[in-house]
């Protein structure tokens, strides 16, 4: 046997269970090894019958005096039943539904039995334990043990799969160690081989431990080693050194309606050191929605106007790069900077606006502008990176909502730059709360800055998870609010509600934009101004509905979740989300965030028609905090990355035994990946780029 082996070669391996084992992804004994199991049940605890205790999880050998079976009464299912003994007394062994035990097993077999003991009627018994006849000299899978449980999809059980691994454990024997002997040594973790065989099956919780250890380190190594390489790139390339212009720095921070936060000063401060360097910046600065990132991108992008260079201010829609250009003139209003507005309009021209200041309307003379280095910063969608802009002297890029730079966008910048010998500076920004083992494994390539208090003195937002009867009275307040002037947000998981799904929902309610604003507007509020947007609609009618709203020509605004990200409307003071069950944490804490910028108390509605007690757990978790990173951090724990990011952030990660809880290891594999030089490590840096290939990345 090897590890190429087809799994059909196996001990009765049938077509059948070919075929369900595909479906697992097990084709190959290879497969099947690298299939690890979720979780352990531990009957390694072999007791006698005398000692045995309510609720206790154990093993006991024993020797079958009397098996029968019979029917129940009135379920009609198989019951079977066995007395067994053992040297210190006699217990009563119960089976529900499974015919075939009686086969299996007969009076005076010498079999181990593991499961959880309960006090009954009938004094101490086992319900449904697991069995395994005692065999000189082979080792027990199934009892007597630490069990491993699999991830199964129907049709197979833990018992085949342990049967067949079984088969082919000792086969790890052959699997080299991917990892140096000294890496091994440093990171104190066990050789390849030796976990694997341990994480199948385990001799006890110590040998588990460090089977574990060893394999989530693997993954997390490889993540790490990953981002060096990138980190390596990069500080190959030249960047153009930026001196601190002090002078007017504090005097653009004093002409400032406040005083900036700690945090605030911090990040700017690391920024400005980055950007003293000869090698580019790679910076996230994450701050929760109103931290004041904006600002703190203002101020470093005047440090590099002062340096003579320009600065592209990148946002992922039209109305953001707009909100930024509104901002910048706001802060900028002492100092005689231009901003240029590039947006690809609906026909894929590019219209441009820029400040009073300048006075250069024409698409032409802007472009000119832009390639002569009079136009200082270009905000815009990526309209930035279309042929027809051309910098003359691009030193600094910013991202907003953005967490990573693709490789080809910065590619694409560079070449536009007006500089062929230097690489800007990257800075992206999001409000979206990246714990930092969640950062160091998905963004170990760049640095990070967060701000994590807000600036003092704003509102608090008032959230309440309604229940569904006093929905009348969230309408009543949402009326009044509107009476007193504000605006309001509705948001639905979904558009619209296909006709299939209609007919398989028949008399359950689901959410939709279409079927709220029907009802918002047609009979709950027929004199209110009810629109709605979502995602399907064309960029140019979303562009005109968020221009309505801004201006305050719509009260209540029902959407999906197109209103995530950063729209900044400070009249509107009431959030309410239907369905809140369907999103994620982080997710509704960035709706929440659509409201209370201005100086309005403002209102977060949360409803739901879910009673599943998980469900609600979480939302009342909602309720009761306004950190994001808490927030982040428990759907992390109870979701994992994939519904807390979306499957295209966390996809590339596809850890199959580390998680993000790992802190401890995660640092580890940092360590080290950060210490070594690749170069003295040539086999590692081949398992990365095979790594790369069999992952999809960005
Ligand atoms: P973000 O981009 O992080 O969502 P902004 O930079 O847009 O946040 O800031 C939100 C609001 O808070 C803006 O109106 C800004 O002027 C204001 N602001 C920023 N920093 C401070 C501060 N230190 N103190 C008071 N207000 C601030
Ligand atoms: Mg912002």
């Amino acid at each position: 046997m090897k590890l190429q082996t087809p799994v059909s070669q196996l001990n009765r391996v049938g077509k059948v269970l070919e075929n369900k084992l595909a479906r697992l992804g097990g084709y190959i004994v290879g497969d099947l090894l690298m299939y690890f199991p979720f979780r352990y049940e531990d009957y390694s605890n072999v007791a006698t019958i005398d000692s045995l205790k309510d609720g206790q999880q154990v093993t006991i050998k024993t020797t079958i005096n009397l098996i029968s079976s019979k029917r129940s009464p009135r379920q009609r299912k198989i019951i079977i039943e066995a007395l067994v003994s053992d040297d210190t007394g006699e217990l009563r062994l119960v089976w529900f539904g499974q015919p075939f035990i009686k086969k299996v097993l007969s009076a005076g077999d010498t079999v181990y039995f593991s499961g959880k003991v309960t006090d009954s009627m009938f004094g101490m018994q086992m319900i449904s334990p697991s069995y395994e006849k005692i065999k000189k000299n082979v080792e027990t899978a199934h009892t007597a043990r630490i069990v491993p449980l699999y991830p199964l999809t129907a049709g197979i059980t833990h018992k085949q799969i342990r049967f067949l691994l079984k088969q082919i454990i000792d086969e790890v024997k052959t699997i080299p160690d991917w990892l140096p002997q000294d890496i091994c040594e440093r990171a104190d973790i066990m050789p390849y081989s030796e976990a694997l065989h341990a994480i199948h099956f385990p001799e006890n919780q110590r040998e588990l431990d460090l089977a574990e250890k060893r394999l989530k380190f693997d993954e997390l190594f490889i993540l790490q080693l990953r981002a060096v390489l990138i980190r390596a790139s990069h500080d190959t390339s030249i960047a153009p050194q930026l001196t601190f212009k002090e002078k007017d720095i504090s005097s653009f921070v004093s002409s400032l309606p406040f005083t900036l936060t700690k945090d605030q000063k911090i990040a700017a401060w690391k920024i400005i050191s980055d950007l003293e360097k000869k090698t580019p910046m790679n910076r996230l600065l994450e701050g929760d929605v109103g931290a004041g990132k904006t600002v703190v991108a203002g101020l470093v992008a005047l440090n590099a106007i002062k340096n003579g260079l320009q600065v592209v201010m990148m946002a992922p829609t039209e109305i953001l790069a707009r909100q930024h250009v509104a901002s910048l003139k706001k802060l900028f209003k002492d100092i005689d900077i231009s901003i240029a507005l590039v947006v690809a309009s609906e026909t894929s021209a590019i219209k441009f606006e820029t400040t009073e200041k300048t006075k250069i309307g024409k698409k032409r003379e802007v472009l000119a502008g832009i390639k002569a280095g009079k136009i200082h910063i270009m905000v815009g969608t990526h309209a930035l990176l279309s042929q027809a802009v051309e910098f003359h002297d691009l030193g600094l890029v910013i991202v907003d909502e953005q967490h990573r730079f693709g490789v080809e966008q910065r590619k694409i910048l560079k070449e536009k730059s007006g500089n062929v010998n230097t690489t800007p500076h990257f800075l992206s920004m999001t409000a979206t709360p990246i714990p930092r083992s969640f950062a160091l494994t998905m963004y170990g390539e760049l640095d990070i800055s967060i701000i994590k208090t807000m600036p003092s003195g704003r509102k608090k937002i008032k959230t309440r998870l309604v229940e569904p009867h006093h929905r009348d009275k969230a309408y009543t307040f949402i009326a009044e609010q509107v009476g007193k002037g504000r605006q309001v947000f509705v948001i639905c998981p979904l558009i619209q509600e296909n006709e299939e799904d209609k007919i398989a929902n028949a008399g359950s309610e689901k959410k939709t934009v279409m079927a709220e604003y029907e009802k918002l507007s047609t009979q709950v509020f027929p004199n209110l101004r009810v629109s709605y947007i979502h995602g399907k609609m064309k960029t140019k009618e979303k562009d005109e509905i968020m221009q309505a709203f801004g201006a305050g020509d719509i009260d209540i605004l029902v959407s999906t979740s197109v209103v995530e990200v950063g729209v900044d409307i400070p009249n509107a003071s009431v959030m309410m989300i239907e369905g809140s069950d369907r999103f994620g944490l982080a997710q509704l804490h960035q709706f929440r965030g659509r409201v209370g910028r201005g100086e309005h108390q403002s209102y977060c509605f949360v409803f739901t028609d879910s009673d599943s007690k998980k469900a609600l757990d979480r939302l009342q978790f909602f309720e009761s905090t306004i950190d994001g990173f808490a927030l982040a951090e428990h759907d992390l724990e109870t979701r994992g990355p994939g519904d807390v990011y979306g499957t295209s952030q966390s996809g590339m990660m596809q850890l199959r035994i580390a998680t993000m809880q790992d802190t401890d290891i995660i640092e580890l594999a940092r360590d080290i990946a950060v210490d070594i030089d690749l170069n003295s490590y040539p086999t590692l840096k081949e398992k990365i780029v095979e790594w790369e290939k069999s992952v999809h990345l960005e």
